[in-house]
């Protein structure tokens, strides 16, 4: 049983708290990790991209409540904090209806900030390695503004969230409001989409079928992979954070790999019988893309702690069970 003293000490240590985007990939794992440190979860998310089914074993706990919603419209609600993490991810799902990704990125910005307003919340916004485009400095920093083709296939994601960036830096000037902007690189594991396209989900589920792996280009462009779990941590730590802590700050896993060593990789720990196959390079692919997380590491005291190896071994084996049980 939990004293009496403590009980009250948890009662006033939690705090009801909204994740938009929470039927995604990191926003369920980020609702689940916020229930188990014994806050009020609200997920909010007009099921895109994200599935009741990567929620659905919160949906029973007493704490957590789903309203599907989509975030380019208003919403009134009373909250303590917002995560704000709507957005399709994945290039195949951002570029369907762009002009949506657009609207989900600075529409959704303006409500949410509007709503963090009214009710001084505390708002952190989920952007990306993405607003540095095709970086020529390396690894990136947070001072490095980026290459971002404006007009490309892929600026309806960038610029989106950069304009985002540029909503939070305006209401924290503006309106003293607090703000938190992580820069999320390349992150992997369970409950990633199984079709949305992304190179570590592409990989394992062609692995697992024993179907060509598909390498775009030469394989020989790079990037750095980052275990859900570690960012779940980075971006609840940046959340309690010091209010002059608004970032923006750099979150993911600073070793990097081509897309031919993934695949290699891949292939080893599946054991799979699978050949490589070459598919011609995406517009605007990014060649290099790797974070500078010093900033993280002194301010937030954080770092990844899982290797690439042991993370794929556990998101190979949820895909295993994915798979078995559409098998089924
Ligand atoms: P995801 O597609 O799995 O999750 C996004 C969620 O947002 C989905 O559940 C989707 O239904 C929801 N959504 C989309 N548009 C919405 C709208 N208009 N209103 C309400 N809900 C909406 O992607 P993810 O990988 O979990 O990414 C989550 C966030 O993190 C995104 O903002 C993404 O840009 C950011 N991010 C992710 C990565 C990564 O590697 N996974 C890297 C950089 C940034
Ligand atoms: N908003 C919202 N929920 C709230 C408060 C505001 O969705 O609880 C939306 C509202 O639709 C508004 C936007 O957030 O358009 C921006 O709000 P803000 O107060 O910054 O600006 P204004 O209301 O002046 O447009
Ligand atoms: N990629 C690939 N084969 C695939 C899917 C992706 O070679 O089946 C490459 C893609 O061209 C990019 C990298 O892997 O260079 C990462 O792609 P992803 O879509 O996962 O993320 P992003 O490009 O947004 O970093």
């Amino acid at each position: 049983m939990i004293p009496q003293a403590e009980k009250g000490k948890q009662m006033h240590l939690s705090k009801r708290i909204m994740v938009t985007g929470g039927c995604g990939f990191l926003g369920s794992h980020l609702c689940e990790r916020l229930l188990e440190q014994g806050h009020d979860v609200l997920c909010v998310d007009n099921c895109f991209t994200g599935t009741k089914r990567n929620i659905r074993h919160l949906l029973n706990h007493p704490d957590f409540e789903f309203i599907r919603h989509d975030v380019t419209f208003p919403l009134y609600l009373e909250v303590d904090e917002i995560y704000n993490m709507a957005c399709p991810a994945s290039p195949i799902h951002y570029q369907f209806d762009p002009v949506q990704t657009t609207k989900t990125s600075v529409h959704g910005a303006i409500n949410m900030l509007g709503l963090a307003k009214r009710v001084r919340a505390r708002i952190l916004q989920a952007s990306t390695s993405e607003v540095y485009g095709d970086p020529e400095v390396h690894p990136q920093p947070e001072s490095y503004w980026g290459r971002v083709n404006p007009i490309g296939i892929r600026s309806c994601y960038d610029e989106g969230k950069r304009c985002a960036e540029t909503l939070f830096f305006d209401y924290y000037r503006q309106h003293r409001l607090k703000i938190k902007v992580a820069r999320i690189f390349n992150t992997y594991g369970p409950r990633m989409h199984p079709n949305d396209g992304r190179v570590v989900s592409n990989f394992i589920v062609q692995a697992l079928k024993n179907e060509p792996i598909t390498v775009f280009g030469q394989g020989q462009q790079t990037r750095s992979f980052c275990y859900v779990d570690d960012l779940i941590e980075g971006l609840i730590g940046l959340m309690n954070s010091s209010d002059e802590m608004i970032g923006p700050v750099n979150l993911g896993n600073p070793a990097e790999f081509t897309i031919m060593e993934l695949a290699r990789k891949v292939i080893e720990l599946t054991g799979s019988a699978s050949e490589v196959i070459y598919k011609p390079l995406p517009q605007d692919d990014p060649r290099q893309r790797k974070p500078d997380i010093a900033l993280a590491r002194k301010e937030l005291q954080w770092q990844p702690v899982v290797g690439l190896d042991e993370g794929l071994k556990k998101t190979i084996a949820y895909f295993e069970r994915l798979l078995e049980e559409e098998n089924r």
